[in-house]
C-alpha cells in the first residue's frame, strides 16, 4: 500500500502470471506456451520488419493483419479486431459491452482474468459453478445476466463445451454479448465461428500464443458481427491506437499464412497429449478429457501442492492454484516429447 495510491488502486487483486524463476535451468510446463518455435517463415518476416519504415507508427486499422484472418475464416475485414494479446481484447470487451448494475456471468472455475477485469472495471459477476465432473451447466446461463463469458476449452480444466450448448447460451442471451474465449480451439474443441452470421450478440476470441507458438509477439484476434467489432475499435481509439506494432503484425500475417506448420504443430501436440495423459492415468491418475494444450490432473493419495514442490526441486515448473475446488489438481501444459519424457520420469519417481 503506498498514500499515493487512488481508492481504485487500493481495490485491485491483480493477475499473477506464472512464474519465470531464473536461478536455473527449468523445463517450463506452467504457463501454456507453445512447445515449439514459431514457423520459421514467421521468424524472417519479423526480421524483415525490424527496418528503417519503424521510425513510422504502424497501420492503426491493421488491414493486411484483419484481411488475412478474415480470408481465413471466411468472414469480412468489418467483423474482425485485432489488438495485444487476447488479454487486451478482454479488457476492451469488458469495457465496451458488459453492463453495469447486471451481473455478468461466467463458471467459478475458469481463467482467473475475468475476476481481475469484473473488479478494475466496476462490473457486477456471478460465478456458475462447474459440474462435479467439470462441465459448465448450460441452465445458469439462461437467466437475468449483464453478458456471459465461456471460455471453451475452459481453463484450467482443459475440457470443451460443445457448440449446442453454446447456441443454447446464445439463443437465450439475444440481448447480451456473449464472448466466447477459445483461446485452446485449435487443440480440439469445435469454433464458434462458424454461428457468428447467425448471432449478433457472438463474439469468439483467438489468439496466436498457443496453437501459432507466438506467446512472446502478442497478438489476438476478436471476431463477431460489425456492430460488435466497431464498439470495440470505439474502445481502442480511446485509449492507444496501435497497439500492434509493426513486428507483430508482419508476424501474425505469416502466421496464418503457414497452414502447414500450423497443422502439423498442433498435432503433434494432441499427440503428445494423448500419450501423456493415458501413462498417468496408468499410474493412478485422474486427467479430465483435455481438449487444450494442457492436462488437468490429480492423484488420490498424493497432494498436488506436495507434487508441484518436488517437481520444481527437480527442474519441471508446472501450475498450481490454491482455491477451493482445484487445490489437489495441477495444470501441466504440453511439452515437447523429449521435455514429456523427463516429466513422465520424475513424477513416477514422486508417486
Ligand atoms: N484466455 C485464456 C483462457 C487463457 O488461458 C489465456 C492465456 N493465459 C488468455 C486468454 C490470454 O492469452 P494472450 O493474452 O496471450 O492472447
Amino acid at each position: 500500500m503506498s498514500k499515493y495510491w487512488n481508492e481504485l488502486t487500493r481495490s485491485l487483486d491483480p493477475y499473477v502470471p506464472g512464474e519465470q524463476p531464473k536461478d536455473k535451468e527449468y523445463i517450463k510446463l506452467n504457463a501454456n506456451e507453445s512447445a515449439y518455435a514459431p514457423s520459421p517463415k514467421v521468424l524472417e518476416a519479423i526480421k524483415r520488419a525490424a527496418n528503417e519504415d519503424l521510425r513510422m507508427y504502424p497501420d492503426a486499422n491493421c488491414y493486411e493483419l484483419r484481411d488475412t484472418i478474415a480470408q481465413y475464416y471466411g468472414l469480412k475485414r468489418e467483423q474482425i479486431f485485432v489488438g495485444n494479446g487476447s488479454d487486451e481484447l478482454l479488457a476492451f470487451s469488458f469495457m465496451a459491452f458488459f453492463t453495469q448494475g447486471k451481473p455478468i456471468l461466467y463458471p467459478d472455475i475458469t481463467y482467473s482474468f475475468y475476476p481481475v477485469y469484473s473488479k478494475l472495471f466496476k462490473i457486477d459477476y456471478k460465478l456458475i459453478p462447474l459440474d462435479e465432473e467439470f462441465n459448465i451447466p448450460v441452465d445458469p446461463f439462461l437467466s437475468e445476466n449483464g453478458g456471459v463469458i465461456i471460455s471453451n476449452p475452459n481453463a484450467p480444466t482443459a475440457k470443451d463445451m460443445p457448440l449446442e450448448s453454446i447456441q443454447k447460451i446464445l439463443k437465450y442471451n439475444l440481448d447480451k454479448v456473449v464472448l466466447v474465449d477459445e483461446a485452446y480451439i485449435d487443440f480440439g474443441g469445435e469454433s464458434a465461428v462458424k454461428l457468428i452470421d447467425q448471432y449478433p450478440n457472438l463474439l469468439v476470441m483467438q489468439t496466436f500464443s498457443k496453437s501459432r507458438c507466438l506467446a512472446g509477439l502478442r497478438v489476438g484476434f476478436v471476431m463477431g458481427q460489425k456492430d460488435l467489432i466497431e464498439g470495440i475499435n470505439r474502445i481502442k481509439n480511446s485509449i492507444n491506437s496501435y497497439t500492434l506494432d509493426r513486428a507483430a503484425l508482419a508476424g501474425a500475417v505469416e502466421a496464418i499464412k503457414d497452414e502447414t506448420y500450423f497443422q502439423e504443430n498442433r498435432k503433434r501436440i494432441i499427440k503428445t497429449r494423448e500419450r501423456i495423459s493415458k501413462s498417468l492415468r496408468e499410474i493412478g491418475f485422474k486427467v479430465t478429457d483435455s481438449k487444450a494444450n494442457f492436462i488437468f490432473i490429480s492423484h488420490s493419495s498424493i497432494n498436488a501442492d506436495k507434487i508441484f514442490a518436488e517437481l520444481k526441486g527437480k527442474g519441471i515448473l508446472v501450475r498450481y492454484f490454491k482455491i477451493p475446488r482445484i487445490d489437489n489438481f495441477l495444470r501441466i501444459g504440453i511439452g515437447t516429447d523429449e521435455e514429456m519424457d523427463i516429466f513422465m520420469k520424475a513424477i513416477k519417481e514422486i508417486v
